[in-house]
């Protein structure tokens, strides 16, 4: 757990583009962005992936969503739209492994994801 990255950000070691802080979850700006807005929201808890998620988690996973529709409409996106995307694993393309929301916004997504 110490050489998560993103709890190095949390933690102050790495530095991060803050955009949300509060007890339970921290969003920043993605370091690569695939989007003209791409903001990476996280339990500030280490979950490494959802197959990890335990009974309790609920309340921490449904208010990523909330935070991510607040960070949507903070950035204009709200009504033209936006993409949350969690990756679980290789295939999916997870590459972090503390659990964290994609959202993605400010362009025309296509369907389906590559
Ligand atoms: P995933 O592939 O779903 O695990 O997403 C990991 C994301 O973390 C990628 O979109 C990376 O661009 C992003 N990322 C990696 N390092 C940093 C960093 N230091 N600060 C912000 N985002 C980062
Ligand atoms: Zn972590």
């Amino acid at each position: 757990m110490n050489d998560c990255l993103f709890c190095k950000i949390r933690d102050g070691e790495i530095q991060g583009d803050i955009v949300f802080d509060d007890d339970d979850v921290l969003a920043f700006n993605d370091v690569n962005p695939q989007a003209p807005v791409h903001v990476l929201i996280i339990p500030k808890r280490h979950i490494s992936t959802l197959n990890d998620l335990t009974d309790g988690d609920e309340a921490i996973m449904g208010k990523l969503f909330s935070v991510a529709k607040t960070i949507a409409a903070q950035r204009g996106v709200s009504e033209d739209g936006y993409r949350l995307v969690v990756n679980c694993n290789q295939k999916a393309g997870q590459t972090v492994f503390h659990i964290h929301m994609h959202l993605l916004a400010d362009r025309v997504m296509r369907w389906p994801p590559g």
